[in-house]
């Protein structure tokens, strides 16, 4: 069989491709996109001719059962996303599981994505976290999920939309308080990159003035762990006067 790979691309800066990815779109017998027309930009910058076909949220199904076909007869594909890692937020995770059922290898190349960008730049603790995606539109689920986070002691992350970036800052400070501090990384590697660090209540504040736009991410502090183990932990560091202050 083929090699089915998954291959970045960049999220804003035309610089950030690997020499591997860059390679591996030269070499492929076809490129899988989710959007075939802002790939093509991106190969044309790199003079990189390779016949392309789509591959979307919609087209999945069909598209998924073709490129393994032609993955099962020896051809190398190479799959990719509007901007950063396939399967991340994007198509992919269903064409990955089944060409793994079949037998084709699956090789991911590294590469950019915004959780890892907005995440190292955060200034949060980076040792866990929990990727969370975009939040549930649908109220309930919305808000099973956010009551969820509340219990959430690991840092983490967010993608989300301009327009909704308010209710969600809003929704997030009220299941999880004001003052958990929270970064909001938008637009990461373009010209109006900016990443802005604050409480919640902060963050809520200055966009709430400011109609937010581009691209974001909300990287958010897990919360305090409770339970019996943090308590003793915290009374044996504490001397008695101090015990006695508190
Ligand atoms: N596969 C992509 C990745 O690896 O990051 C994510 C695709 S998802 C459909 C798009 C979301 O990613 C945006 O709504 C935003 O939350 C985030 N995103 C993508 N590019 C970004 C950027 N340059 N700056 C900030 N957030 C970005």
């Amino acid at each position: 069989a083929g090699v089915l790979y998954l291959c970045p691309t960049p999220i804003g800066n035309l610089e950030d491709i690997t020499l591997r990815v860059l390679r591996v779109l030269r070499e492929v017998d076809l490129i899988a996109a989710e959007d075939t027309r802002r790939t093509r930009k991106l190969l044309s910058h790199y003079d990189i001719h390779t016949s392309l076909t789509s591959y979307h949220e919609h087209s999945r199904r069909s598209k998924g059962d073709y490129l393994l076909d032609r993955l099962c007869r020896g051809q190398s594909v190479a799959l990719v996303s509007d901007a950063g890692t396939p399967g991340i937020s994007d198509p992919g995770e269903e064409l990955v599981s089944a060409a793994l059922d079949r037998g084709v290898p699956v090789v991911s190349l590294p590469g950019p994505s915004a959780l890892l960008t907005a995440l190292t730049v955060s200034g949060l603790p980076l040792a866990r976290f929990a990727f969370e995606g975009f939040l549930p539109v649908k109220s309930k689920e919305r808000r099973q999920r956010l009551a969820a986070l509340a219990g959430e002691t690991r840092t983490m992350i967010l993608y989300e939309s301009p327009h909704r970036l308010c209710k969600t800052l809003d929704e997030l400070a009220g299941a999880l308080g004001g003052n958990r501090l929270a970064c909001a990384a938008r637009e990461l590697t373009k010209l109006h990159e900016e990443v802005r660090r604050g409480t919640l209540d902060e963050l809520r504040e200055h966009f709430s003035n400011r109609p937010p736009q581009g691209e974001f991410v909300l990287v958010v502090e897990g919360g305090a762990k409770t339970g019996p183990d943090s308590l003793q932990v915290e009374q044996t560091h504490l001397s008695p006067e101090e015990h006695v202050r508190l």
